[in-house]
Formats: structure tokens, sequence, C-alpha cells
């Protein structure tokens, strides 16, 4: 890309320097110097004057030759070998000099009077005048021609074939490097995906039983779960053609464009059938119609939309084309697309759980020289929650660092230090922080852990720090949860809150006043006392309702964000999220007055040794009392965890 932009200013400079230097060499100008017209008509009327020519608006004339400068040699007053519109005679130039005419009626009656001989030369070159716009058309039709070529030239397929789709064609010979082994923890996705390709590759079999194939399904997931990377996987292993595009590939400034391109690529498709056309982030195109209307409206992308609605509905049976489409956002889109017979099926990708983040951690360190210390188990014991994308980054990240001290194995405090690096940001060891505020950053650190260690239902804390990392971060408190949960109890929520508001708890005991520090805190802790107010239907006031935000379309298709609880609940629920907070901030500060001691023993050691380690922690605090263990038994296998 950079090579082609660095080309193309070579070639504008090249033209540049054509257009400029072009008209001196065929046209040099003579460099006669010019004289103001009344010192003109003083060597008129002295007798200097040999000839003048009037050329337009300019008298060009020549001096007698014994008024002319000596010049010892003769001098070509045009050295350029170009200069094919050769002077009728060489003259010294010192010799002549040129005047601008002035309307002047006595001229004529003294040049008669010094004999001077005079002529009117009438400049019909018709070259040299029309050059200018001559070679501007050309430069301008050169230019142009180049630009369309280099349009053209690119791999979209050029300015001409504007609508026609850019999908990308991977043949089953393609030595395409993904396969479905560098797919791990999404088994049952694999084998729900392959079944439907299945279908594809043998409809006869299917459509003997009276089944129909199914036109499409949806890979729905958050990000990183591998949606991109299963689709690619399945480009090298479906055995039929595979067209690969992002729903962004149909957008361009140009009206009418995606919908074009739809239709292109469809009855390409149909071509190559039986296929597969894959649209990775298909809401790009596939947002909620109504909705997009109501954020001023894109009709272009309106239009691309409907097209592909009528060419879903468009192919027959025996021209069987699959399409495969991905999104993290599946609330967005358009229901129209989710209608049976278009995306009928949605292939849910979730964050993967223990088990799959081993097998996930295994395929990314599959050709890392570990250190044998090294058990996938525990890595992924310790990223909970984290998707696919977040290990592999954590694996990339361990071997850089391992790089960085030129180790020639990669070890356990590599994974360590990356994993921190992925949830906490980079660190900033050399970030100054003055003292006082370093004081305040160690103790409203050592706040969050110490009601986080004593409150009965709070994740385990893992590490404190007060090495700025990140944007902003002066300080983190890292709790981690043993296992995968997926429900979590009102208490659960409750201590959540609790340790949020620790921080600031602290800072207001010791100091007796608070600081801006806590404001992500506050954020974090206010979004859970919401969700339990409003999502779960856990206070007490407005027990077991429901009241978030309905997305539903009204008749007329508009999609407001529609509250349906009056003015009076909505005041009710601001008093409940209140009270949650305020309770929540009583009982840190509870916690935090009944281990002072523990406070400002910690606080201290932080400040001298920046970490502490949960042994450490362990250590001074003591076994926790109050701790319940969430899993006293054994985790048996959810299988429907959110079912409600
Ligand atoms: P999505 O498209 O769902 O946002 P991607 O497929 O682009 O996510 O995933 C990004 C990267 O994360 C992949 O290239 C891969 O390295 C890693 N990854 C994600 N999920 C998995 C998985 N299930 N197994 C192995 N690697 C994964
Ligand atoms: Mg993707
Ligand atoms: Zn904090």
């Amino acid at each position: 890309m950079n090579k082609k932009k660095s080309y193309l200013w070579i070639n504008v400079a090249i033209f540049a320097a054509i257009f400029v230097l072009l008209p001196l060499l065929f046209f040099p100008q003579e460099r006669v110097p010019e004289l103001s017209y009344n010192q003109f008509k003083a060597e008129l009327k002295e007798g200097r004057v040999q000839e003048v020519k009037f050329i337009q608006d300019v008298i060009i004339g020549v001096r007698k030759a014994e008024f002319g400068e000596e010049t010892p040699q003769f001098q070509d007053a045009n050295p350029s070998p170009f200069n094919f519109m050769a002077q009728e005679e060489r003259i010294n130039p010192s010799r002549k000099f040129k005047v601008v005419l002035i309307n002047d009626p006595t001229l004529v009656e003294e040049l008669d009077k010094q004999n001077v001989e005079y002529k009117r030369v009438i400049n019909n070159n018709w070259f040299e005048n029309n050059f200018s716009w001559i070679f501007s058309l050309i430069l301008i039709v050169v230019l142009w021609s180049f630009f369309f070529k280099k349009m053209g030239g690119g791999s979209s397929g050029g300015i001409l074939s504007v609508g026609k789709s850019k999908a990308k064609l991977y043949n089953e010979n393609d030595n395409l490097k993904v396969t479905f082994k560098d797919v791990a923890g999404i088994d049952e996705v694999i084998e729900e995906v392959t079944e439907v390709v299945e279908f594809l590759r043998n409809p006869k079999k299917f459509q003997k039983l009276g089944g129909k194939i199914p036109k499409g399904f949806l890979l729905v997931g958050p990000p990183g779960t591998g949606k991109t990377l299963l689709a690619k996987a399945l480009a090298g292993e479906a055995g039929v053609p595979f067209f690969s595009l992002s729903g962004s590939d149909f957008v361009e400034m140009f009206v009418g464009v995606g919908a074009s391109r739809v239709r292109d690529l469809f009855n390409t498709a149909k071509e190559k059938s039986p296929c597969i056309v894959f649209i990775d982030e298909i809401d790009a195109i596939g947002r909620s119609r109504s909705r997009a209307s109501m954020q001023g409206g894109n009709d272009e992308r309106e239009n691309t939309l409907n097209q592909l609605l009528v060419e879903m509905d468009g192919f027959n049976t025996d021209k069987t084309v699959l399409l495969i489409g991905a999104t993290n956002r599946p609330d967005v889109l358009d229901p129209a697309l989710l209608r049976p017979g278009r995306f009928d099926r949605q292939v849910g990708l979730d964050r993967p759980d223990l088990q799959g983040r081993i097998k996930i951690f295994e395929v990314h360190t599959g050709n890392m020289p570990l250190d044998d210390s090294i058990d996938t188990k525990t890595l992924a014991a310790q990223t909970p929650g984290f998707a696919g994308a977040e290990i592999a980054n954590i694996c990339n990240e361990a071997s850089l660092l391992a790089a960085r001290y030129d180790k020639e194995i990669v070890e356990m405090i590599d994974f360590q230090n990356a994993i921190e690096r992925v949830i906490a940001g980079l660190e900033k060891k050399n970030k100054l922080i003055n003292p006082r505020e370093r004081k305040i950053v160690a103790y409203h650190e050592t706040g969050h852990a110490l009601v986080g260690y004593f409150l009965p239902f709070s994740d385990p804390v893992h590490k404190v720090s007060i090495i700025p990392r990140g944007m902003g971060a002066l300080g983190y408190t890292i709790q981690m949860p043993l296992e995968d949960r997926y429900l979590l109890s009102k208490e659960e929520l409750l201590d959540r809150i609790c340790a949020l508001l620790g921080g600031r708890a602290a800072e207001d005991i010791i100091f007796e006043s608070i600081s801006t520090g806590a404001s992500d805190d506050l954020n974090k802790a206010t979004d859970i006392a919401k969700s339990i107010v409003k999502v779960y239907g856990m206070s007490k006031k407005l027990e077991n309702i429901s009241l978030t935000e309905s997305q539903q379309n009204n008749f007329l298709g508009y999609g407001a964000a529609s509250r349906d609880y009056s003015e009076k609940t909505s005041q009710i629920i601001d008093e409940e999220i209140l009270k949650i907070i305020t309770e929540s901030y009583e009982r840190a500060k509870q916690v935090l007055y009944t281990h002072k001691d523990k406070l400002e023993e910690l606080a201290q050691k932080l400040l001298k040794e920046e970490i502490i380690e949960r042994d450490t922690l362990v250590e001074i605090l003591g076994p926790n009392p109050n701790k319940v263990d969430t899993f006293s038994e054994e985790p048996k296998e959810v299988k429907d965890a959110k079912a409600s």
C-alpha cells in the first residue's frame, strides 16, 4: 500500500516537472533588460536607437552598435538547442532592451525624426500562444487515464466493476492453513456446522426423506469467540466452493452499489452451486431497518439489506447455496433476516468454559517451547471468562515476554505476567507519582483487598499492586473467581459492590477526604446495583419484576427504547439503587474499621513492596472466618444455566 502511494507521488512529481520545464525548453525567455518609458524616450532623443519592433504591448528595441556594451566574445542569447523559433539575426544581447508600450501619439513622429527603423510584428505563432492550454489538456488526459488505471488495478476490480461483489473465493484445492484442529473447545458448534454442510454436499439424501436444506445459519457470539476462525476452517474443510466476505464490503459511497454487489454475489454463487457464502460481521448491513431510520436513516444500507432478503428468498432448491452469517450483535439485526427460510438456524458460540480454555491453551501453546512446570489446566483456571482471542493474546504475550529476557523456553512467570497484562494493561514502571498520591493509592487498593478478603461471598483476592498500568489505572486489585460461574446470588452481587466501594471507604477512613480515584469503581458498583434492581428484580420494593427497557418495535416501526414503567416506579428504582450503594458503603467501612490495624500494616507493606500476592495476604490476614465456600460440592455439568 505504502509502496503504491510513493509510486504515485513520483509520477505526479515527474508530470509537474515536465509541465514546468518543457515550456522553458521550448521558449527560453530572452533576458532583455527592461527600460522605463522615459528612459526609452531619452535614449531615443539622444539618437542611440537603431530599430524598434512593436510586438503586442511591448517594444523590443536595438541600440546602435556603438552604444552596445563591449563584449569580447559573442554570446548566444539563446543557448538552448531546442530553440527552433530562431531569431532572425543574432545581436549582442546588451544592445537589446524592451519597453512596455504607453499610449503616446508623438512616438511615431519622434521615431521618424530620429530615423529609426520601426515595424509592427504580428505574433502569429499559434503553437506558442496555445502551448500552455494544449499542454494542460494533454497532462489532464494523461493523469486521468493514469488514475483510472490505478483504480482499476486494485484487487477490488476497479472503478468500472464497483458493483461487482468483493467476495473471496476459496476452493477445495486451495492450501488453507486453518483447519478444524485449530478451533478448540467448541466441538458441538463444529458438529452442528458440519452437519449442515453435509446437507449441502449430499442434498438427495435429505430430500428423499422430505427434509429441506436450511438456507442459512448465523454464528452468534461475543467478540473473540472464534466465529471468523470457524468460518476460515470451514472454508478448507467443507469440500465445496466457499465465498467469504465481510458485511462492510457491501458498503460503498456510491448509491446502489451495495444492492448490486449482493446481486452479483448471488449470481456468482449460483453458478458455483453447491457452495457456501460467508458474510462476516453481517450486522454492518443487517441492522434493523426501523431503528436505522430513527438514527437519521441510511437508505443505501436499507437497499442492500432488501436485496439480500430478496436473494435469499430467490434461490430454488436445485441451486443450493448455503449462507452463513456471523455477528456479535444479534440484537440489532433486522427481524426479517431471522425469519424461517432465511437464517433459520442460530449457532451460539459462548466464551469457553474451563475445559474449552484448556483446549484453546493447548492449541495456542502447541508450537511454543514450554517449561515443564507449565500446565494448561492451571492457566485455564486463572482465566475465567476469557474468550479465545484473549487466550491467543496471552500465549503470544507470554512468548514475547520470554523472548525479551532471552529465554530459550517460555516459563510460568511469563504466562502470569501476560495474563496480568491482558487484564490490566501495560505496566508503567517509570510513571512518576508524587508520594502523597502514592500513599492514597496504596490505602485505596488495600481497602479493596481487605473488604474483598473479609466478605463472605466475594471472589478471592489474587493480587494487589500500586504499579500503574494501562490507561489511567494507578493501582489495581485482582479478584478472580475460582471457577466458572453461571449464576450469582444476591449476596454475591452485594459483596462485589462492597469490595468495589472498599477503595473509597479506605480513603475516607484514613485521610478523612475522598479523591477522584474511585470513579471507575463507582461506575461499576452502580451498574451492578442497577442490575440488581431492574434486571434481576432483587430489591425489596420492586421484588421479582424485570424493568429492562424493551426494544420492541411498535406498529409504526419506531423502535424507541421505550420505558414501560411509570414515573413513580422510576423514582423508586433510583431510591433502591441509592439505598444499595449507601448500605454497601457503610458495610465496607465497617469491615475496614474492624480491621484498621491490618489496613495500616498492609498499606505500609504495599508502599514498600508495590505488590502483594495472595500468599502474603493470607499470611498477614489469617484464614477468613466468614468465607462461605460457594462450591463445596464438586460442580456438576451444567446444561442450561440461564434457564428461566
Ligand atoms: P470473532 O470472529 O468471534 O470475533 P475470531 O474468530 O476472529 O473471533 O478470533 C480471533 C482469534 O482468537 C483467532 O484468530 C484465534 O487465534 C483465537 N480464537 C478464538 N476462538 C478460538 C477457539 N475456539 N480456538 C482457538 N483459537 C481461538
Ligand atoms: Mg470476527
Ligand atoms: Zn479502586
